[in-house]
C-alpha cells in the first residue's frame, strides 16, 4: 500500500494562524489537498458552501453522525464540526494526500482511527498574540473571541500530545518549517 496518500493532523488554537500556513502549504505542495469539513456554523462573510465548509443545519449534521459519516467530530464555541470519512478515504485511494485542519478534540480522535496520520500542532510564540490576530481579523464578534481565547487555554495544554509542533512566530519562517516537515513525510524534495 506505499502508494497510498497519507493524512496531516493541522491544528492550534483559533488566531494561531493555521489558516494562512495551511493556504501557504498548499500552494507549495500541489500533491496535497484540503479536506473540505461539514459545519453547523452560519458562513461568514465570502465563505462558500462546498468550498469553505459544508454549511449544514443541526438536523443535517446529526444525521451524518447517526450514519457513522464522520472520521471525527467535534463542538467548538457552540457550533459542531466534522470531516466527512468516504471525501478522505477516496483520496487516500487515489494515492492522493489529505490536510484536516481541525481542533485539538478532533485530532484526538484521528489519533484513535488513524494511528499513521502526522499530527502537526501550530503554537503561538506567546499566548497575547491570539488575541491580538483575532482582533485583528476581525472575523469574529468580542463575546466569540473572548470564546474562542478561553478555548485556546485548553488546547494550549495539548500541544504535548503532538509529535510535532512549529511555533508560527515569523510567518515565513514557519511557513518554511511545515513544508520541509510535509515534504519529508511525503519524501518529496
Ligand atoms: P472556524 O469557525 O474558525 O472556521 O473553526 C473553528 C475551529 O474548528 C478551528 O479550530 C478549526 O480548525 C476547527 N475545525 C474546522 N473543521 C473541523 C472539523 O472538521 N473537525 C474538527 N474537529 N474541527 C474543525
Amino acid at each position: 500500500m506505499s502508494d497510498r496518500g497519507k493524512v496531516f493532523v493541522i491544528t492550534g488554537p483559533s488566531g494561531v494562524g493555521k489558516g494562512t500556513l495551511i493556504k501557504r502549504l498548499l500552494a507549495a505542495v500541489p500533491e496535497l489537498e484540503l479536506s473540505v469539513s461539514a459545519t453547523t456554523r452560519d458562513p461568514r462573510a465570502g465563505e462558500q458552501d462546498g468550498r469553505d465548509y459544508h454549511f449544514l443545519t443541526e438536523d443535517e449534521f446529526q444525521r451524518r453522525v447517526d450514519g457513522d459519516h464522520f472520521l471525527e467530530f467535534a463542538t467548538y464555541s457552540g457550533n459542531r464540526y466534522g470531516t466527512l470519512r468516504s471525501a478522505v478515504i477516496k483520496r487516500l485511494d487515489q494515492g492522493r494526500s489529505v490536510v484536516l485542519e481541525i481542533e485539538v478534540q478532533g485530532a484526538s480522535q484521528v489519533r484513535q482511527a488513524m494511528p499513521e496520520a502526522i499530527q502537526i500542532f501550530i503554537a503561538p510564540p506567546d499566548p497575547g498574540v491570539l488575541r491580538e490576530r483575532l482582533v485583528t481579523r476581525a472575523t469574529d464578534s468580542e463575546e466569540e473571541i473572548e470564546k474562542r481565547l478561553r478555548r485556546a487555554e485548553v488546547e494550549l495544554e495539548a500541544q504535548v500530545d503532538f509529535p510535532h509542533v512549529v511555533v508560527n512566530d515569523d510567518v515565513q519562517e514557519a511557513a518554511a518549517e511545515l513544508e520541509k516537515l510535509v515534504r519529508s513525510q511525503l519524501s518529496l524534495h
